[in-house]
């Protein structure tokens, strides 16, 4: 079932119930996992265990993440760990025996022809056997299919999907904390019984806004996980709180429940019991829209989120503070990736858990909690509707309308027509041209757009035409207004194509003719289809700064030939983009005299290294600034 599906179904009985509390309650017994659902894949375990088991002696299969730490929905994944560790100590015990006795055979007859007899553990690398534990998968477990190993990511993973059960799974090799820290979800679930709600509410939501919910931090979106922490930040600073902070739970640990993992503190108390119940009393709704409001104005950019502290530390703050952190016993600990945002491992303090979370994907965040704090603020959250319209989490989880998805990704740069910023000659000849100025402006336009895609920013044009882009054909947007008149005064059909549309839209009235009523043509021009190797808008201001020698007092996109430079140096200097950016560019000029603009759609094409909206961001400022400067030098004229 796709998530519409389910909130087609769920949304009618939301709306009935009467109170946003009995609202999400209602959406954690829809989501979460059934019984059923848990013994499947408990019998999936079972069986991996029961094969790996005969090719690696006393292994263990441990399950972690969302199937085990109280916030699996239906479709979750199931995370694995291959726990290795007793498999390396029985292979050693067994080499000393063998080379005891002098033969091939271990204690239990078992080394001479297993699979392990190929590998050591002890100096394997760990791509080898993640090798091994994919051959064993795909050879040996019964309705396992699709298995691959995903070597590129933080921590390597074989991924598989079980046919039968339609269950997609991960094991990965070396997790203990990713085990630690479902464990302490789930002690966190068990000490405040309002977190579960506000984690399945919060992470619906999420999805249905297209922004989190990604597997495993795979593209530019924030993963459950990081989504699960911000909601524990936040209940960290309610006031008074509704969770502890991690060090506070150190704290109230025994001395046997002390465990330290790759040298970090993962200590906290085994049961909830050992916790003081928290003296917060809002209610469920009162905390989700607490939620929304609590992120919409968070200054993300400058801080560390810090979950054993409860509080984020300003940048500056947190990495002086890293150094005189207590290192692990392995040395000092490498920094977190800082980004946009800073949301620091509750355990492992060198990890960014949203280090894969970009400028873009931010702004949809904040976007979106500032839209669902609006709403939380109206009447509709909180009061049921008497004419049966919807209400509360009906209304706040709708998925994203029609309209918006319908580009999810088509973006647009503007460029206005300025007579003012136009060179004087330009501006002499756009005049003459009378009506056709817009035609004429438009194609000017264009030419010094593809001028900056090519030799200012040297993309990869696959498209464009020598003597510059040509209408393909003009219609107008009111389609009440079916006929348009030529500037000649003859009708004609819109639409039609005709072999030069006169761009006469509202430009001129004629003296002693009627004025016409205002409308608006658009005129599409033919696409650039592009393709970017360089990440040429990373540290631009450097390397203009290195480039000058020195301060440099003009602004950005104001010199072509620097510009340029500035391309070249990054190009040759700073490595390739890992997969080349496809994007496609489809000018279009709308609007009469005064608003005439020209509007550059851009659309992603392979985007692999996930860079699209950090390079469109950077075209949307510097292009309109570049074009006008490439104008202004005659450049782009065609
Ligand atoms: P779901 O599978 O429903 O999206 P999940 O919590 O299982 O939610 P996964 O992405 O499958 O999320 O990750 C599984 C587990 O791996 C998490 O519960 C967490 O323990 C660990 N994990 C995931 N992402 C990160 C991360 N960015 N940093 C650290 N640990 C992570
Ligand atoms: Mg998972």
């Amino acid at each position: 079932q796709s998530l519409q599906q389910i909130f087609d179904r769920l949304n009618p009985e939301l709306c009935q119930l009467s109170s946003v509390d009995a609202q999400m309650k209602l959406l954690v017994e829809r989501l979460q996992l059934g019984e059923n659902e848990k013994k499947a894949r408990g019998l999936v375990v079972q069986l991996l265990q029961e094969v790996f088991v005969e090719f690696f002696p006393d292994s263990q299969i441990l399950l972690f993440g969302s199937s085990v730490n109280t916030f699996g929905i239906h479709s979750c994944d199931l995370d694995l760990f291959l726990d290795l560790e007793n498999t390396q100590t029985f292979q050693a015990r067994a080499k000393t025996f063998t080379e005891q006795a002098g033969e091939g055979v271990s204690d239990d007859g078992r080394s001479e022809d297993s699979i392990l007899s190929d590998i050591d553990l002890s100096t394997a690398s760990a791509a080898e056997v993640l090798e091994l534990v994919a051959t064993i998968l795909k050879r040996c477990v019964p309705s396992v299919h699709k298995v691959h190993v995903v070597s590129t990511a933080r921590l390597p993973v074989i991924k598989y999907h079980h046919r039968e059960l339609n269950l997609h799974g991960d094991i990965t090799l070396n997790n203990r904390l990713g085990v630690r820290n479902t464990r302490f979800l789930q002690l966190l679930s068990g000490l405040e019984e309002r977190l579960r709600p506000l984690v399945f509410t919060v992470r619906y939501w999420a999805k249905q806004k297209q922004i989190a919910g990604n597997p495993s931090g795979a593209g530019p979106l924030l993963n459950n996980y990081a989504l699960t922490l911000l909601v524990v930040f936040f209940l960290q600073n309610c006031r008074p709180p509704v969770l502890p902070t991690v060090d506070q739970l150190r704290d109230m640990a025994c001395e046997e429940e002390e465990c330290v993992i790759d040298g970090w503190n993962c200590t906290f108390p085994s049961q909830p019991i050992a916790v003081q119940p928290s003296q917060n009393t809002q209610d469920l709704c009162s905390l989700l829209a607490g939620f929304f409001s609590f992120y919409t104005p968070f200054d993300f950019r400058s801080s560390v989120i810090s979950l054993r502290q409860g509080s984020a530390l300003p940048i500056t703050d947190f990495l002086s503070q890293a150094k005189d952190d207590k290192a692990p016993p392995e040395g000092p600990a490498p920094e977190p990736k800082l980004g946009p945002l800073n949301l620091l491992d509750p355990f492992e303090l060198s990890h960014n858990v949203a280090g894969n979370v970009n400028e873009r994907s931010l702004c949809s965040f904040q976007k979106a909690c500032q839209e669902a704090d609006m709403f939380c603020r109206s009447p509709r959250y909180q009061n049921k509707s008497t004419k049966g319209k919807s209400w509360g989490l009906g209304r706040l989880l709708a998925p994203l309308g029609a309209a918006q998805q319908a580009h999810p990704e088509r973006l647009v740069i503007t460029i206005p027509f300025r007579t003012a910023a136009l060179p004087e000659g330009l501006r002499g000849e756009l005049l003459s041209a009378g009506d056709g100025f817009r035609l004429l402006w438009s194609r000017k336009v264009c030419s010094a757009v593809e001028v900056v895609l090519k030799n200012v920013l040297r993309c990869e044009l696959e498209a464009s035409t020598a003597t510059g882009p040509e209408e393909m054909e003009t219609t107008l947007n009111d389609s009440t207004q079916s006929v348009e008149s030529h500037s000649d005064g003859s009708p004609q059909r819109a639409g039609a194509k005709r072999p030069l549309p006169s761009g006469s839209d509202d430009s001129a009235t004629p003296p002693g003719k009627k004025p016409r009523p205002a409308r608006t043509t658009k005129t599409n021009f033919p696409p650039w289809v592009c393709v970017q190797k360089h990440a040429v808008w990373v540290g631009r201001r450097k390397v203009r700064r290195e480039l000058v020698k020195g301060p440099d007092s003009r602004p950005e996109g104001s010199c072509m030939e620097l510009e340029s430079q500035v391309t070249a140096s990054i190009a040759d200097k700073e490595p390739d983009l890992k997969d080349p950016l496809e994007f496609k560019v489809c000018p279009q000029t709308v609007g009469g005299t005064e608003n005439t603009r020209l509007l550059l759609n851009v659309e992603p094409g392979s985007d692999k290294s996930g860079v699209f909206h950090d390079f469109f961001h950077f075209l949307e400022v510097f292009v309109p600034k570049m074009v006008e400067t490439v104008l202004e030098s005659g450049a782009g004229s065609a």
